[in-house]
């Protein structure tokens, strides 16, 4: 099957340049994520087509020479782009090595049109596989699909550069030009469209998951902070808690609230206290299990979610947290020492007949309620309808 060579080429032309001009617009307004790279790298795909369909008519070195350096760069642009998404350090040496090489032997190789197929086939197979393996070396970090397609995309590239050099070499005495129809040249050229497709489809793709992902972390977590939000936190606590009822296992809470923090704040500034929340955070965060769950139900208070944990267990974990607190030291703007300190509230399921959420936290509260009342830095468990005290 051959098809007309210059159809390919106005094909390949026109998907090109549509392909160009739609991820240049997008990239326009989001230059990050490697956007920018692989709108540029479109362009000289784009460039690259129209310099080869121009072969004869233009001088070699534009249709020869540049057409495979803009190639070449396509495949650079990539892995830039890929190394920029991935918020790696690109190798800039490795990567723009292969189009100076380009350059240079396809100067060199003006008159050797097999052996300047078989050269192209080898540095755009090896660059696309630099790709592709840096697209699964962060795989399991990126989510989504978006990346699969780009992976695809450069497969498939990878396996028609194969064919182009296998079919070059085995009926190298019958390839005038490329503008000579022959199978290869039809696969080659179909592989071509439907890759870049695939790979644009990718990129995009790519973006929009990356781009989701931001904003659900947006909404799911406390700036400040880092922890989850009050949102989440209430979220997640009712998936816990219909677990632990159906498993029978016990679950408690802790609200841990900063004792005074009006006056930290008026002491030492605002910014100060922010500094005193993040250290709590840390403090907190360190002596909590992996599957405990901390968040920031708003200010300067904090709700621990520990699943499969029962009361006494609970008691010695907010009373380590407790002191843990009392005991890290804490610094102001200026360098001055803070001494900070909280109260904890703390209620076990089991002290409540089938508890929704909110009966957990308005328990928990009441017992923090207490441990204000008794005189702060301390823990105060909540028990039916009386409270009792420690710390
Ligand atoms: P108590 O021991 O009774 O809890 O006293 P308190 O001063 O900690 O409690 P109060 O509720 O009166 O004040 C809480 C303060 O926390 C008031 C508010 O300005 C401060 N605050 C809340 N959120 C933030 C924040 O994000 N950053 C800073 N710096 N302060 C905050
Ligand atoms: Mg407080
Ligand atoms: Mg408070």
């Amino acid at each position: 099957m051959n098809a007309h060579v210059p159809t390919l080429f106005l094909m390949l032309i026109a998907i090109n340049i549509t392909l160009t001009l739609s991820v240049g617009l997008v990239a326009r307004a989001q230059l990050r994520d490697g956007m920018a790279y692989w709108a540029a790298g479109l362009a000289c795909n784009t460039a690259g087509y129209m310099l080869l369909a121009l072969r004869g008519q233009i001088s070699d070195l534009l249709s020869i020479v540049l057409a495979n350096v803009l190639f070449s760069s396509v495949f650079a642009l990539f892995t830039e782009g890929v190394l920029q998404f991935q918020n790696r350090q690109p190798r800039r040496c490795a990567i723009w090595l292969p189009v100076l090489a380009t350059a240079l032997l396809f100067a060199a190789l003006i008159p050797w049109q097999v052996a300047r197929v078989l050269l192209g086939a080898i540095v755009f197979s090896a660059q696309s596989t630099v790709i592709v393996q840096s697209l699964l070396q962060r795989r399991t970090t990126t989510v989504g699909v978006g990346q699969y397609f780009m992976v695809a995309g450069f497969l498939m590239m990878i396996v028609a550069f194969a064919f182009q050099g296998v079919g070059t070499l085995l009926r190298a005495d019958q390839i005038a030009s490329i503008t000579t129809p022959h199978v290869g040249q039809t696969v080659v050229f179909l592989v071509a469209a439907v890759s870049v497709v695939v790979v644009s489809l990718g990129l995009v793709v790519m973006t929009k998951e990356r781009a989701d992902e931001r904003n659900q972390n947006l909404a799911m977590r406390d700036e400040l902070t880092g922890l989850i939000n009050r949102r989440s936190l209430l979220e997640s606590m009712a998936q816990h808690l219909s677990t632990a009822k159906r498993y029978g296992q016990p679950l408690s809470l802790l609200m841990v609230d900063v004792d005074y923090f009006k006056r930290v704040n008026d002491s030492y500034g605002h910014l100060s206290g922010d500094s005193v929340l993040k250290a709590i955070t840390r403090v907190i965060a360190q002596r909590t299990r992996v599957q405990d769950l901390l968040g920031r139900l708003g200010g300067e208070e904090f709700l621990v979610i520990l699943p499969n944990t029962n009361e006494e267990g609970a008691r010695q974990l907010a009373e380590t947290l407790r002191q843990g607190v009392a005991g890290a030291s804490f610094q102001a703007a200026s360098g001055e020492p803070i001494a900070v300190t909280v109260s904890i509230g703390l209620c076990a399921m089991s002290q409540l007949q089938d508890p929704q959420c909110d009966d957990l936290i308005g328990a928990a509260d009441q017992a923090l309620y207490r441990a204000k009342a008794a005189g702060r830095n301390r823990v105060e468990v909540y028990v039916h309808s009386h409270q009792t005290s420690m710390g």
